[in-house]
């Protein structure tokens, strides 16, 4: 039996990764996490009968154990929790926790030489070169679970990574994608939760219509793949059925097509190395008719550009950019903030940075990563509260 973990098993994700696994008979769930949605937790817990479940929150404690009662399932809650969670034994774990708090508990988990299926895409953004030695020094596996990078993970099998000239990272364009430019400064966050092509977060959702999400992929796809900024770009794809492009040095160019299902890069990680039916939607190019390709237009995503320069700051400018936009993005969903003051917030938390700290210099420990999180936090949430509120006069 294949000993396997979801954290943010209550989540977008996490959700994909149960349903494939409950057409398993091989893998036996060891820990399962999610936040306030205690019951659907629970009733995970229950259902694939896991050794542990875990809530973020301690005042959702009591109301777990109650729904676990008589199960001999164990609770724990708190983030102290989660990081034990992720050191308990297992040979497949999944990284699905959204944002910055998914960071700890993957890395634990590292220590046990296993695979890390890592969808948080905030981990390798935040703490890339932590997070590789230390699957290093383990022998665990990193997996890309994250769509266009599992696509260019599948396009470089068998192939040599100095002979790749260009990887391509395709973008839907998100929800507003077909909205004036002059326009975007009013959408809210409804506007921008809703997507055209995947079934995803909210968070994510509207990360992907300000394109804070593709930043996040070009920056993850370089600690990934060890390419050098100027070989990463994006192209606007509305139809999502190319995930990725790899363009190698002889002029070939390796696509990966595919139906927008998440379940089709949790499965690869499950079952990589080989390949094993997965119940996804078969690709028809026929049906489909056409695939369209644009630049992005920089004036509609200001936040993009912002990735190349985090990639020449390096040291712990992932951390601040990260930490920076999930402050922006509470401000946003709270309506405390426009949509476009996202990227001027982020783009100036990053300069203020830069100005009074050795930005540059890589982070020698994850608590190191961690107290520069909590601290552009704090200070993309001042400057948050010193803009004027989205339809104030
Ligand atoms: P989601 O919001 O649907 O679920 C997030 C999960 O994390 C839930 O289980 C939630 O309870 C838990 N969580 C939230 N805040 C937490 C905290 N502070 N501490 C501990 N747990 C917490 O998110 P999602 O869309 O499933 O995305 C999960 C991760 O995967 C994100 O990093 C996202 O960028 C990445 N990702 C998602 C998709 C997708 O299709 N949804 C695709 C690629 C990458
Ligand atoms: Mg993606």
């Amino acid at each position: 039996m294949r000993r396997v973990s979801v954290f943010g098993s209550t989540g977008s994700v996490g959700e994909s990764t149960l349903d494939l696994l409950a057409r398993r008979t091989d893998c036996q769930v060891v820990v399962l996490t999610g936040g306030r949605n205690v019951a659907r937790l629970a009733e995970q817990a229950r259902a694939y009968r896991a050794e542990l479940a875990v809530t973020a929150h301690d005042a959702c404690l009591p109301e777990l154990r109650a729904a676990l009662a008589g199960t001999g399932i164990e609770v724990a809650a708190g983030s102290a929790a989660l990081v034990e969670a992720g050191a308990r034994p297992a040979d497949w774990v999944m990284s699905a926790i959204v944002g910055a708090a998914g960071l700890a508990p993957g890395f634990a988990a590292l220590a046990q030489g296993g695979v890390l299926a890592l969808a948080n895409k905030e981990s390798l953004v935040t703490a890339g070169a932590l997070l590789k030695a230390e699957a290093a020094r383990h022998g665990a596996t990193i997996l890309p679970v994250d769509s266009e990078h599992s696509a260019v993970f599948q396009a470089l099998v068998g192939e040599d990574i100095a002979a790749v000239e260009k990887v391509t990272l395709t973008a839907s364009g998100g929800g507003l994608r077909d909205w004036p430019v002059d326009q975007l400064a009013r959408a809210t966050p409804a506007d921008a939760g809703r997507h055209p092509n995947w079934a995803m977060g909210q968070r994510i959702t509207i990360d992907s219509a300000s394109m804070f999400n593709k930043a996040m992929e070009v920056i993850e796809a370089r600690e990934f793949f060890g390419l050098t900024p100027d070989k990463i770009d994006v192209l606007i794809h509305p139809q999502s059925l190319v995930h990725a492009l790899v363009g190698f040095t002889d002029g070939a160019v390796m696509a990966h097509l595919g139906a927008p299902d998440m379940r089709h890069a949790i499965g690869y990680a499950l079952n990589w190395p080989a390949r094993a039916p997965l119940p996804v939607a078969r690709l028809d190019l026929a049906q489909a008719g056409r695939l369209d390709f644009h630049p992005p237009d920089p004036a509609r995503y200001p936040a993009l550009g912002l990735a190349w320069q985090v990639m020449e700051t390096g040291g712990t400018a992932g951390a601040v950019f990260n930490a920076a936009k999930e402050a922006a993005l509470d401000a946003f969903i709270d309506g405390r903030i426009g949509f476009l003051d996202m990227a001027w917030l982020v783009a100036e938390t990053l300069e203020t940075f830069a100005r009074n700290n050795d930005i540059s210099r890589e982070p020698a420990s994850l608590s190191e990563v961690l107290e520069t999180d909590q601290e552009a936090r704090s200070r993309a949430a001042a400057l948050a509260r010193g803009l004027p509120r989205p339809g104030a006069a």
